[in-house]
C-alpha cells in the first residue's frame, strides 16, 4: 500500500508497480505493458495525474464524457439519487429515473423507436439488439432468419454476440473465430461523408441481401465507423440500406453507441440520413460519461412481434438493469445537453478541429485527415508503437490515446477553442516528429 509520506512522483510509481503486478487493462499484456499513467482526479476537460501533471483530455474517456468531469449538476443528480435509492431490481419494480429516461429517449430518438431496454454497457446493448431481432423473426415463424449482416471494419463490442458482428479480418476478435457465430460481412462504403455518393458502394450489401435468405438484421454504425477505423461515410449509404432492408424484409439495427447524443453534429447519426432503424443501441454518452449505462430501443413492430411470439416475453434481464443512479445522471446529462446550444457548439468544435488538424496533411507519415462534428482523425501510413507515441503526447500536456494507424480525438463538448488548439497543436508536433 502507498504511504502518506511519498512524494507525488513516488506515489505514482507505487500505484504503477502494483497495477503492473495485478491489473488487466483493455487489450493489455503483463509482459509488455504499454505506457500507463495513474490519474488522481479529473475536472472539466483536465485530468490530474498522481505525479501532479495535468493533461487536456482529448478522449472523453472513450468518447463518453460530454460536459466535462466533476460537473456540479451531474454530481448533484448522483448525490440526490443516492440518498433516495442507489439500486433496486427491475423485475417487478420500476422507478421515476428509469421511466423518465426511457420517455426522454423515445421523444428524442428517430421516429417510431418506442420501447426501451436499459442495460449496463454498449456491448450488452448490442447483445440485446441481436436477441430482439432473433426473437422477432422467431415470432414471425421465420426462425431460419438467424444470421446478421454487418459491415467490414465495423466494431460493436467485445462480448460474443457483439464480437460476431465485428469485422472478422481486421477486427480484434479473430482469435475467437471458432467460438463465435459466423455472420455475413459487406464491404464498407467508400464514399466519404461529404462527397458524392457512389452507388457502387451498395453492390456488396445488395448482393448479400439478395442471395442469403437467413439474414435477421443488418447492423451498422451509421455514418461513422468508430473503433474499426474512424471512417466517416456517406449518409446516402445508410438511407439506401434502410430501403434495401425493407425490400428484403430484414431488420435494421443502428449502433449509435459512439455517435449518439450529438457527437456527429446531429443528436443521432441516423438523422444525417433521415431514417429510423428498427432497433437502436445507445451507450457511452448516455450519462455524460459518469456511469455505466446503455439502452436498446426498438419500434412497435419489433416489440409487438417479440411479445406475440412463443416465449411471450423478451428473454433478457441483467441485475443492474435500469440502475437508478445511472438513470438519474443520464436524465441530468441529457437535460444539460438540450438546454445548451449544442448544435452551434459542435459546429464550433468541428471548425476548430478542421483548422487545427488540416495542417497535419503535409507531415511525412500522414495519409488522411478526417473531421466530423466533435471527431478528428489523423491517419498515418504506419502504426507507431505506443511506447513511441504515447509519452510524447503526454509530454505535450494532452491525453490522446492512438490506436493502430489512427491518432484521433473526441473531446468533451465543453472543450474551449484554447483546449482544442492545445490538442491539435500537440498532435501536429508529435506526429511531425515521427
Ligand atoms: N459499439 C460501438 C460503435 C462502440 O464504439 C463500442 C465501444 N467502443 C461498443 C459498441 C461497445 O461498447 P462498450 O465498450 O460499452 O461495451
Amino acid at each position: 500500500m502507498s504511504s502518506p509520506n511519498l512524494t507525488p512522483a513516488e506515489h505514482a510509481r507505487n500505484i504503477l508497480e502494483r497495477d503492473r503486478a495485478h491489473v488487466w487493462h483493455p487489450y493489455s499484456s503483463f509482459l509488455a505493458p504499454s505506457p500507463t499513467y495513474p490519474v488522481a482526479s479529473a475536472n472539466g476537460v483536465r485530468l490530474t495525474l498522481t505525479d501532479g501533471r495535468t493533461l487536456i483530455d482529448g478522449m472523453s474517456s472513450w468518447w463518453s464524457v460530454l460536459h466535462g468531469y466533476n460537473h456540479p449538476t451531474l454530481n448533484q443528480a448522483l448525490l440526490d439519487q443516492s440518498q433516495a435509492m442507489s439500486h433496486v431490481m427491475f423485475g417487478g419494480l420500476t422507478h421515476e429515473p428509469a421511466v423518465t429516461l426511457s420517455q426522454k429517449l423515445v421523444q428524442l430518438s428517430p421516429e417510431g423507436l418506442n420501447k426501451v431496454f436499459l442495460s449496463d454497457s454498449g456491448s450488452v446493448s448490442v447483445e440485446v439488439a441481436m436477441k430482439m431481432a432473433l426473437q422477432y423473426w422467431h415470432s414471425q415463424g421465420r426462425p431460419e432468419k438467424n444470421r446478421f449482416l454487418a459491415l467490414k471494419n465495423g466494431y460493436h463490442g467485445d462480448t460474443f454476440g457483439a464480437m460476431s458482428v465485428c469485422d472478422p479480418v481486421t477486427g480484434m476478435h479473430h482469435l475467437f473465430a471458432q467460438n463465435i457465430t459466423q455472420q455475413y460481412f459487406a464491404e464498407r462504403p467508400q464514399s466519404r461523408f461529404s462527397a458524392a455518393f457512389d452507388p457502387k458502394d451498395l453492390d456488396s450489401i445488395r448482393h448479400l441481401l439478395a442471395t442469403k435468405t437467413d439474414i435477421a438484421a443488418v447492423i451498422l454504425e451509421p455514418v461513422v465507423q468508430g473503433a474499426g477505423g474512424m471512417w466517416m461515410y456517406s449518409p446516402t449509404y445508410v438511407r439506401e440500406v434502410r430501403v434495401l432492408c425493407d425490400q428484403y424484409d430484414v431488420l435494421l439495427i443502428a449502433d449509435e453507441i459512439a455517435t449518439g447524443l450529438g457527437r456527429t453534429g446531429k443528436l443521432f447519426a441516423c438523422e444525417h440520413a433521415n431514417i429510423s432503424p428498427d432497433i437502436m443501441c445507445l451507450g457511452k454518452t448516455l450519462t455524460g460519461g459518469y456511469m455505466t449505462l446503455a439502452a436498446t430501443l426498438c419500434n412497435d413492430k419489433v416489440s409487438d412481434g417479440i411479445c406475440q411470439g412463443d416465449a411471450g416475453v423478451f428473454m433478457h434481464g441483467p441485475t443492474f438493469m435500469g440502475n437508478p443512479l445511472a438513470c438519474a445522471v443520464a436524465n441530468a446529462s441529457i437535460d444539460l445537453l438540450l438546454a445548451s446550444d449544442w448544435q452551434s457548439n459542435i459546429a464550433r468544435i468541428d471548425q476548430q478541429l478542421k483548422q487545427g488538424l488540416e495542417p497535419c496533411r503535409e507531415l511525412e507519415h500522414v495519409v488522411d485527415v478526417r473531421v466530423l462534428g466533435a471527431i478528428g482523425v489523423v491517419e498515418l501510413d504506419y502504426a507507431p508503437a505506443m511506447a513511441e507515441i504515447q509519452p510524447a503526447l503526454v509530454d505535450e500536456g494532452i491525453w490522446v490515446r492512438p490506436f493502430g494507424k489512427l491518432v484521433y480525438i473526441m473531446p468533451p463538448y465543453v472543450a474551449t477553442n484554447q483546449d482544442l488548439h492545445a490538442l491539435t497543436g500537440g498532435i501536429f508536433r508529435v506526429v511531425g516528429a515521427l
